[in-house]
């Protein structure tokens, strides 16, 4: 087994990069990530993420201390477990919730995507380039692997990740024949924030997350709420952070994005007017909002309240793709992570924590071949076979509450209620099926 110290290249500066940059970096490997955007703060976005304990393990392991506090500190509390309803409200089911005093490694985290990025980010500055747009990769006959991009510049390295997301050109010329192809839903989410005025809404709204589940299409709801105040994180842990140089008042400024409920209404794509199909992002809020209230007529008065109450400026539309299964290629020294292979749906939130997830078995697999206790095909091959396991059974199970959603079959819908009412009522089936 090769001792010879290892350098990694990186393409893509997202969630799954960024993670697995932080994990090699703390473990002391040499790795350099080389990103497209001019700078930093190029693409930040306000909504926050859904990070399940599979995605709060890989940060947790290759976040250094400090930065993992700090994630869970400023991180809100999405409730315990998840409850499917009706649309009249009637709960069909509820989820088991974890237990209270489980490790916050273990533990769902609602995070502000600004504020993970800063954290992915901290003490990473000789290891991210901005500005780099990856254009392709030549395999070298000494077995290194060099990258070349846009500006003319090139990095060389044992091996090379495609971290670069669903247009990944690392995917595209390692497995030219990976597809992704656009299903036929649409998603159409809106954000309501907690403040008095929203005094009114059912308690399960504002305390978890949970699905409706009516005879036609389909409404998710997920309630981000802050677990201590901006004064009170700063105050706890604000010398610690000031100590490894991140700016407190910044990073709870960042993180603070009002309390809110947000909600996503999904359905086949053929329920838009063509005008709304082609319609310019900005400024279509109210008309989706209509679209919305039209579709619930017959539900509770609390659901249709909860569209009605939201801003229109919350209010946007997703179209959807998913990766198609991909086989198993013969490994090399170029791999890939996240949405660059296993694109998905957000339906359910499951792509950004399938993408941790491979930052983490990664970050393994390259230790011991660090460590001189793997070769470094054989660990690739071994996280290829991992990354595709996880990342499909995610893929699978997005798709699977997209078809729910857009099937217009009112039998697969009556089915569906049922297992959700004979899970809601058996245990043992309800921890067999949704224990993670
Ligand atoms: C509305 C919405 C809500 C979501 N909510 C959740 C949720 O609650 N929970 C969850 O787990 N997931 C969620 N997701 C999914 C999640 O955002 C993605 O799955 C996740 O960001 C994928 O991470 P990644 O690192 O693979 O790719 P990305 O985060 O997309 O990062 C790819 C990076 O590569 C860079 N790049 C691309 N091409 C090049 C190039 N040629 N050269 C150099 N750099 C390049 C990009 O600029 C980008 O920085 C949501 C998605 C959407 C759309």
């Amino acid at each position: 087994m090769s001792t010879r110290p290892l350098r990694a290249v990186i393409v893509g500066a997202g969630i799954g990069g960024l993670c697995l940059a932080q994990g090699l970096h703390a473990a002391g490997i040499d790795v350099a990530v080389f990103e497209r955007d001019a700078a930093p703060d190029a693409r930040l976005q306000g909504y926050r993420l859904n990070i399940e304990p599979v995605g709060s393990r890989a940060l947790h392991d290759c976040l250094p201390a400090h930065l993992w506090q700090v994630l869970v500190a400023t991180a809100g509390d999405p409730g315990p477990g998840m409850g499917v309803f009706t649309e009249r409200l009637r709960l069909l089911m509820r989820e088991d919730a974890p237990p209270a005093e489980r490790d916050p490694s273990e533990q769902t985290h609602a995070v502000s995507r600004v504020t993970l990025r800063r954290l992915l980010l901290a003490g990473l500055d000789d290891v991210v380039h901005f500005g780099k747009e990856f254009t392709g990769y030549r395999q070298n006959a000494d077995g290194t692997v060099t990258a070349q991009f846009a500006d003319g510049t090139s990095a060389t390295g044992d091996l090379l990740v495609g971290a670069d997301g669903v247009n990944s050109r690392v995917r595209r010329q390692l497995l030219p024949h990976a597809r992704r192809t656009p299903v036929p839903g649409v998603g159409i989410g809106g954000k309501l924030r907690l403040d008095d005025g929203a005094a009114w809404l059912p308690e399960e709204m504002t305390s978890t997350k949970n699905m409706f589940l009516p005879k036609r299409d389909f409404l998710f709801t997920a309630v981000f709420r802050r677990r201590e105040t901006d004064g009170a994180t700063v105050e706890r842990i604000g010398d610690q952070m000031r100590a490894v140089g991140l700016d407190p008042e910044l990073l709870v400024q960042d993180a603070k994005d009002d309390d809110y409920v947000m909600w996503a209404y999904v359905a086949h794509r053929r329920v838009l007017p063509a005008d709304l199909l082609d319609a310019p992002a900005g400024g279509r809020g109210q008309r989706l909002r209509e679209l919305v209230t039209s579709r619930l007529a017959d539900w509770h008065p609390d659901l249709r309240e909860l569209i009605a109450q939201t801003p229109a400026d919350t209010i946007e539309r997703f179209d959807f793709a998913t990766a198609e299964r991909v086989k198993p290629w013969p490994t090399t020294n170029v791999t890939v992570l996240g949405d660059a292979i296993h694109s998905m749906p957000p339906v359910g939130g499951l792509g950004g924590n399938a993408a941790l997830y491979d930052a983490g078995a990664l970050r393994r697999a390259l230790i011991a071949v660090g460590q001189g206790e793997d070769d470094l095909l054989p660990a690739l091959a071994a996280y290829e076979r991992a990354m595709l396991n996880n990342g499909f059974a995610a893929v699978r199970a997005a798709t699977m509450y997209l078809r729910l959603a857009t099937l217009p079959s009112r039998a697969v819908r009556t089915i569906a209620r049922t297992f959700f009412r004979l899970c809601g009522v058996l245990p043992p089936l309800r921890r067999a099926i949704f224990s993670d």
